[in-house]
């Protein structure tokens, strides 16, 4: 028939890589098909939205041609693996990135199954992997595999439930690595020289209003591998889950409810037997920080890279423009993070100028362009796009933000100030809410629940403070707790900090109180 559907199509980029020609194609792809934006989603992917059903295959195989893949970027099996975006011409983080390469090559669905269904039964060629990780990939020395199966790995069933990885170098937590299902740290000697991987798992954010028993996790330490062993222990973690994670009731399905009901060591023990070597104990490693790399800085081997701030990942407009014109004009890479941001790589010393002046044509490089609340803040699609979302989150973020700024005028607060602000329709958290050091999660039409506690460098969980505040109330809440914050703070005190130190009791009561 002439009905047409609107479509949702998400790349799989592994540690954010977008090819030249892959970022050209997207650009075309949202004008002739989406909505004429493109968004930079969490987990450094590109989502379009508002296809024509009948114009599907041509978008997908466009994508493909183009070295993008839809490959695994929905259904209950690894999704997009991240690592940090940064082109760093650097030791540490040219390995996180091969390694967060070969770990999505390793759990990419062999089968044509995905093909099909996105193209149409049409041959697609994959991209070619290393020989390692087909043999990781192979290995059935410890029975984990379905040798006579067309997918070795997740056999007919897949996963009881999406998984997700993130690989990382240490200080650099730009990609939320405690949220993860799997977070894998390169640990180097010290002349830089990766050695292996500490290895935490059981991270997590979804959960389900009202239902105690679903909650968000943060990943807990596993322990350190040698890196020659890194894809067999990342295996054997994945073949555990799809083992013993439950199939039942979809709302527990995730990693995390197996190791939190098992505990570490029942865990370990089991995927130490799927593996058939045994984890060494943690190394040390430095704080954690969040790195955003926005603005100019030196790649390496002569090269220079741009951080870019988009609001929401939305990239549309004058801005749309300029970035495709740059990119093609310099033949540009380009990066995708998981703070919704991109980054132009690859650029010569001498081509610095006259970018930096198209890009301060477009408004892109003023210092001043980005709002400091809006450098850390996220929201997810929510409404109109999302059919899970009970109440705004994209489309209302900015709005928050004005009245956040506002309230910080009021109470003394000065414009440098910021927090992590994250905003979602439902408790699922795409944006990572929990994380937070004020999270606002949908609960009701108009309506959020309030989360107040994580850390600017994103390594603890909020904890839920008030329910069902109603949208146009936020200021009732927000300003006895700013005003306060910033009279009792202790030195450069972060909010999140200060509302743990306080005790949600404490501010419960000032909130009461407030005229
Ligand atoms: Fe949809 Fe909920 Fe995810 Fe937002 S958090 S995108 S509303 S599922």
């Amino acid at each position: 028939g002439s009905r047409s559907y609107s479509f949702m199509l998400r790349t799989k980029n592994p540690c954010g890589k977008v090819p030249t020609q892959l970022y050209l194609t997207m650009d075309d792809l949202a004008d002739q098909f989406g909505i004429g934006t493109l968004r930079v989603t969490t987990r450094q992917t590109f989502q379009l939205h508002g296809i024509l059903k009948k114009n599907l295959k041509t978008v997908i195989s466009s994508v493909i041609k183009s070295m993008g893949s839809t490959l695994g970027a929905c259904g209950d099996l690894n999704r997009n693996v991240l690592a940090p975006a940064a082109p760093l011409v650097r030791k540490d983080y040219l390995f996180a990135q091969q390694t967060a390469e070969n770990i999505a090559s390793l759990l990419t669905p062999q089968s044509g199954f995905y093909y099909d269904v996105w193209v149409d039964g049409e041959k697609v060629l994959t991209a070619e992997e290393p020989p390692e990780v087909t043999k990781a990939r192979n290995d059935n020395s410890h029975g984990t595999n379905f040798p006579d199966s067309p997918e070795p790995i997740y056999g007919a069933q897949f996963l009881p439930r999406k998984f997700k990885i993130a690989v990382t170098v240490p200080k650099d937590n730009s990609v939320d690595i405690l949220t993860n299902d799997i977070g894998v740290v390169v640990v180097t000697d010290a002349d830089g020289e990766p050695q292996g991987f500490n290895i935490y798992v059981g991270g997590g954010m979804g959960r389900t209003h009202r239902i105690e028993t679903t909650f968000p996790r943060l990943a807990e330490p596993l322990g350190y591998v040698p890196k020659e062993e890194i894809l067999y222990a990342v295996k054997a973690i994945v073949a555990t889950q799809r083992d013993y994670g439950r199939r039942d009731d979809r709302r527990y399905s995730r990693m995390k409810y197996l190791i939190s009901s098992w505990g570490i060591e029942r865990f370990r023990r089991f995927v130490e037997e799927h593996w058939g070597g045994k984890f060494q104990p943690f190394h040390e490693l430095p704080e954690w920080e969040f790195k955003s790399y926005l603005g100019w800085h030196e790649q390496g081997g002569g090269n220079l890279f741009c951080g870019l701030h988009v609001d929401n990942g939305r990239i549309g407009g004058k801005m749309k423009k300029t970035l495709r014109e740059v990119i093609e004009k310099y033949n540009l890479g380009v990066r995708l993070t998981p703070n919704q941001n991109i980054i132009l790589c690859d650029i010569g010393n001498s081509w610095k100028r006259s970018i930096t002046t198209a890009l301060a044509q477009a408004g892109l490089l003023h210092p001043r362009y980005v709002e400091p609340l809006n450098l850390t803040a996220m929201a997810c699609p929510a409404m109109p796009l999302c059919p899970l979302a009970i109440t705004e989150a994209e489309r209302g973020i900015a709005d928050i933000l004005k009245r956040i700024r506002a309230v910080f005028e009021k109470v003394g607060l000065k414009y440098s100030e910021s927090m992590v602000i994250r905003v979602t329709g439902c408790p699922n958290g795409c944006a990572r809410p929990y994380m937070a050091e004020l999270g606002l999660v949908g609960d009701g039409p108009n309506s959020y629940q309030i989360w107040l506690g994580g850390k600017p460098n994103q390594t603890s969980l909020a904890r839920p403070f008030m329910n069902k505040v109603k949208i146009q109330d936020l200021e009732k809440v927000l300003e006895p707790l700013f005003y306060h914050w910033k009279r009792k703070r202790q030195s450069k005190e972060p909010f999140g900090d200060f509302t743990t130190r306080l005790g949600f009791e404490k501010l419960q009561e000032l909130v009461d109180k407030w005229e």
